[in-house]
């Protein structure tokens, strides 16, 4: 019987279902009237086996979480977890700071920080800004940190004032770059303000008004030319109009 309950599940990779509330089961492809029968027939012991299975693997699965955090608490017991500002350098010598756990080992006669185990880091994010705080712990000897790091260990005080500066430092960056913002738009508008008052005053006289003058080299037009002087023009009519000039 269990053979043949087994068969089946593979032959049609029946699965647990859920159906508007009722609980039931899903078979792939299409079987024939006499095998819908058999299908029905045996659908308590079928289901029966699918749910034992899922259970067998949720038990496994339980098994396997509680065996990681025994080996997660005998590490945590037994590491050297120490606070730290640290650095890493990229080839292109761009330093990226954070304050996170480090795990101190000795190595090679020296000791080194890595990353903690088991996903176990609590780096928040990077420190964008060298602040003063934090040039001042980094003045300090480091400890090596993985392949291409500096770590320095941070007591909470300097956690915090490392902390503070930086909120201090984004602050004021983002208040520089909303005033530069403001500036550019205002420069645009002032631009954009002269330019229609040039249309304005080509209309009003029914002469051209120069709006821009600007050089380039040659359009090739002119032999044994290589700078043209390019005047663009308001026109009374409201067009543009742009006038070369080969300066030889
Ligand atoms: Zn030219």
């Amino acid at each position: 019987m269990k053979k043949r309950i087994d068969t089946l599940i593979k032959k049609w990779s029946i699965t647990l279902a859920h159906r508007n509330g009722q609980e039931g089961m899903a078979v792939r492809g299409k079987p024939t009237a006499a095998q819908v029968a058999e299908l029905r027939q045996l659908k308590p012991e079928i289901m029966a086996e699918l749910k034992r299975r899922e259970a067998e693997k949720e038990a496994a699965r339980a098994e396997f979480l509680a065996e990681l955090e025994e080996k997660k608490q005998a590490y945590l017991a037994t590491a050297d977890l120490r606070r730290c500002l640290a650095c890493i350098t990229d080839e292109f010598y761009n330093r990226t700071w954070t304050i996170e756990t480090l795990d101190f080992t000795e190595q090679d006669g020296g000791t080194v920080a890595y990353q903690p185990d088991f996903r176990l880091s609590d780096c928040q994010g990077v420190l964008k800004h060298e602040t003063s705080a934090l040039k001042a712990v980094a003045g300090e000897k480091g400890f090596a940190y993985g392949m291409a790091g500096v770590a320095w260990v941070i007591t909470p005080e300097q956690e915090a004032q490392l902390l503070a500066e930086q909120a201090k430092a984004v602050e004021a960056a983002e208040k520089e770059a909303a005033e530069q913002e403001k500036a550019r738009v205002e420069k645009e508008a002032a631009k954009e303000k002269a330019r229609q008052e040039k249309f304005e005053e080509a209309q009003r006289t029914g002469e051209p008004v120069l709006l821009e003058r600007t050089s380039g080299p040659c359009d090739g037009s002119v032999v044994e030319c290589s700078l043209d002087i390019i005047c663009r023009y308001a026109m009374p009519d409201g067009t543009t109009k742009t006038e070369r000039h080969h300066a030889h």
